[in-house]
Order: structure tokens, then C-alpha cells, then sequence
């Protein structure tokens, strides 16, 4: 299950969309389509009614683009900014808030299979609706401990994804499985004999090989 805020650190991450850690970039209207219906912020039959009427109106899906890509921005700088207990800057809140605007006052309370749940009203032409369940997660987030959300970015070279530490003392380093795995192995790597770290290797990496081959190509 989703728990809140993820959905926007989720979003926050396409920014740094890298293939080793399975990120998916958003670089159109169409990809934060296909994004959106990844992470279920909109259903299937939402997706493509909203990819047909992008198709229709060109201008504004781009728009929404725009929009989401100054939100991503926005909310990475705040992520910074709560990561080491700085006040965001004013431009970054007022970006974030002004589609917080748009995203809440659609928002409504519907009974749903197991409680309330957060439901959507009217407007199923609103191309940037793809964006409010992220927005809502947004919120929730930073509003988490008082303000003072969990929010870290992976300590391992070349990743720095954010993600939310829910670990029970609070000091996890790494964002998920993959980085966390690749830590682990390295761990081991400098503490046994060169054959179980070729083996080990080779298991984690490939064979040797076929590793050294793409190092020469690069
Ligand atoms: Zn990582």
C-alpha cells in the first residue's frame, strides 16, 4: 500500500529518472500520463481520456507540463530545504501552493471499500488533474512530524533519490532494495578473499568480462 508523501517523493524522483534504479523519467504530457497511471494517481480509462483530449488541445497539454516540471523543481529545492531544517525559499512555497490551490479545491472526502477516501470532484476534462493526487501527497508529507518529514536522499554515489525514512531509529542511508542490496554486497566484498569477491561479483555486476567490454565503449 501507498503511505502518504510517497506518491510525491515518487514525483520528485523523475527528476533524476536513472535506468539502474528503475526510474522512470517524465519528459512530455504523454510520459507524465503514462507516470501518472504507473503510480495510480489517475485509473486507466482517466489516462486515456485525458491522453485524448491532450491530443485535441496540444497548447494546454504542454502547459501542464510546464506546470509539472516548475512543481518537480519546486519541490526538490524543498525537500533540500527540509532535509537540512532551512526555511524554503518564498518563490519555491509559492510555486508549490499555487498548484496545491488548483489540487485542493476539487478534493473531497468519499466513502470508499475500507473508510473514507480522497475522491475528485466534477471536472474530468482538467488536464493537470493527473498532477492533485500528488499534490494532496505533497501535503501530507510536509506537514508529517510537525513539518518535519523524514525526507532523505540516497547516500550511495550516483543515486540520490529522496525517499521517506520510516525505519524505526530513523537513520536509514539508502533509498531502496537496489541501493541498499549494493551497499550490502561492497560491505562483503571488502571483508572476504578475492575468490568469493569474484564470485560475488559476478553475481552483483556480471561476469568480468562482460564488464570490462563497456568500460572500453565508453
Ligand atoms: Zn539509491
Amino acid at each position: 500500500m501507498e503511505l502518504a508523501g510517497d506518491l510525491c517523493v515518487a514525483f520528485v524522483n523523475t527528476a533524476g529518472a536513472r535506468k539502474k534504479n528503475r526510474q522512470q523519467g517524465i519528459e512530455s504530457y504523454s510520459e507524465l500520463l503514462v507516470w501518472g497511471q504507473a503510480v495510480s494517481a489517475v485509473s486507466s480509462a482517466e489516462a486515456a481520456r485525458l491522453g485524448r483530449l491532450a491530443a485535441e488541445h496540444p497548447g494546454r497539454a504542454a502547459a501542464v507540463w510546464g506546470q509539472a516540471g516548475a512543481l518537480r523543481s519546486a519541490l526538490f529545492r524543498v525537500f533540500l530545504a527540509v532535509m537540512s531544517e532551512e526555511q524554503p525559499a518564498a518563490g519555491d512555497l509559492d510555486a508549490v501552493n499555487e498548484s496545491m490551490g488548483r489540487a485542493l479545491e476539487p478534493a473531497r472526502l468519499v466513502p470508499g471499500e475500507q473508510g473514507l477516501q480522497l475522491g475528485w470532484l466534477g471536472d474530468g476534462d482538467a488536464l493537470d488533474r493527473v498532477l492533485w493526487p500528488v499534490l494532496h501527497a505533497a501535503m501530507q508529507l510536509l506537514l508529517s512530524l510537525e513539518g518535519r518529514p523524514q525526507v532523505r536522499q540516497c547516500a550511495a554515489e550516483g543515486c540520490r533519490l529522496f525517499f521517506v525514512d520510516r525505519s524505526a531509529n530513523a537513520r536509514r542511508k539508502w533509498c531502496e532494495r537496489i541501493c541498499a542490496n549494493r551497499a550490502k554486497s561492497l560491505r562483503f566484498y571488502y571483508r572476504t578473499g578475492r575468490a568469493a569477491r569474484m564470485k560475488t561479483m559476478d553475481f552483483v555486476h556480471g561476469p568480468y568480462r562482460q564488464r570490462r567490454r563497456t568500460n572500453k565503449r565508453r
